[in-house]
């Protein structure tokens, strides 16, 4: 077999890697990219045309691949539902095969329903986690990981009586830590390459919490606040929500969440997945409808996902009087929303990655709040797995080579193990 990395040996994001036996080629992960030349990637750089996407590496030089192209991958396979690893999909020729779990499916889907990503063709084909699938002459088998995205995999490839393994984005401080310990116990040992992603490496700074600990500090920082609680997370992110819902049941508070974050809680609920999500199951749920996100759903959406909610809204007159006891989603779009139900002098929680903060939009939204009388507090955790949890993925596999991807600092490896090699982007490396 042979390994490339198109993208990633150095950076974090914009994953694209490349595995091709004698009569298999494979694309694993289409990311788009979060940095570009070294700084953090422009917005309006998606908006520009293929042909310059190409010119600037947006789009790496890859035969066969793109839409404009002769289709020559049997399969593209994606790890878990966040852009950096998915969002080049677009540009992939639509006769490809795309594999991806459900719940990555399913985020994908909500995603260009919401019109948050572009809506295009994929020829999609689900795999269950544990189940190993073929393409070619290559056998893949994902396995369920934890991570900040919800239902992300990780994978072992085998052909040609060689085998790589691939963590995708892990962690081992989520809701999901046990999964971590079952690909630990269960993936191949001893396979000729684990490729593993390094992203903490470059962080060592951040505390890392274990979800539980996330609820016991919103708990703790929520306790006697007889005013509003807002937060801020990915509504993608389910750990998260999850660690606030249980976090509003420890506080007695309703859980308020905006109409778009309730329609993710639902969808991945409706694949079978135990999540709470707004229904007479879980009456503390309550749903938010922003005026212009509504309007959006029913103008170009489709009406039934603010309909399906509507014995659970909460409008802006029962949010002004019930503000003390909430603890609701909060961004800047529904700032406007925030202010006109008269939610004031209460405690907003960050909880994203704080570079996200540093933003004119954030910044603004931030200001809004502290001139509301809000007091604005941190309180997050990486999705992203420890140097610790790293190191003993190394050790306990005990792969033959270990090759680092999504990572702003590769050479770190060097000092965690003697069997690290380091790739370069676009160069071949014989498995
Ligand atoms: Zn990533
Ligand atoms: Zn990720």
């Amino acid at each position: 077999m042979k390994l490339t990395i198109y993208r990633g040996s150095k950076e974090i994001g914009g994953t694209l890697i490349e595995l091709k036996t004698s009569s298999t080629r494979l694309l694993i992960d289409a990311g788009y990219p979060l940095f570009l030349n070294g700084s953090p990637i422009e917005d309006t750089i998606a908006k520009l045309p293929s042909v310059k996407l190409l010119e600037l590496g947006v789009l790496p030089k890859i035969s066969g691949l793109y839409t404009w192209d002769e289709p020559a991958f049997d399969a593209v396979v994606i790890s878990h539902a966040h852009i950096d690893h998915y969002g080049l999909l677009k540009y992939i020729h639509p006769c490809i095969p795309v594999y991806l779990s459900a719940g990555t499916q399913k985020i994908v889907e909500l995603s260009q329903t919401f019109r948050i990503v572009d809506k295009f063709p994929i020829n999609a084909c689900t795999f269950k986690m544990y189940e190993p699938f073929s393409v070619g002459n290559i056998r893949i088998k994902p396995y369920l990981m934890d991570h900040s995205a919800f239902d992300a995999a990780a994978f072992e490839f085998s052909a040609e009586g060689k085998t790589m393994l691939y963590s995708g984005d892990f962690r081992g401080h989520g809701r999901k830590a046990v999964c971590l310990e079952r690909f630990i116990q269960n993936a191949q040992k001893q396979a000729d390459v684990l490729l593993t992603e390094g992203t903490m490496l470059g962080r060592a700074d951040e505390t890392v919490l274990t979800e539980n600990e996330v609820e016991q500090a919103v708990a703790e920082a929520a306790t006697g606040i007889n005013a509003p609680v807002l937060f801020q997370c990915s509504s993608q992110n389910i750990d998260r929500l999850v660690s606030f819902y249980r976090a509003a049941l420890r506080l007695g508070k309703l859980f308020v969440v905006d109409v778009y974050t309730a329609n993710v809680l639902f969808e991945l609920r409706s694949l079978g997945n135990h999540l709470p999500y707004p229904s007479g199951e879980y009456p503390n749920i309550r749903v938010f409808f922003p005026f212009r996100l509504t309007q959006k759903i029913f103008e170009k959406i489709g009406q039934e996902y603010a309909r399906r909610f509507s014995a659970f809204h909460i409008s802006k007159e029962e949010l002004t009087i019930k503000g003390k006891t909430i603890l609701m989603t909060a961004r800047p779009s529904i700032w406007r929303d925030i202010e006109k139900c008269e939610l004031r002098d209460g405690l907003f929680l960050y909880s994203m990655w704080n570079g996200y903060r540093d933003t004119e939009y954030q910044k603004k939204f931030e200001a809004s709040l502290l001139d509301a009388g809000f007091i604005c507090k941190a309180i997050h955790t990486s999705g992203h797995a420890s140097v610790p949890d790293i190191q003993r993925l190394m050790t306990e596999l005990n792969p033959k080579r270990i090759v680092p991807i999504h990572t702003m600092i590769p050479s770190a490896f060097m000092n965690i193990s003697d069997k690290v090699i380091l790739q370069e982007d676009g160069k071949k490396l014989e498995i």
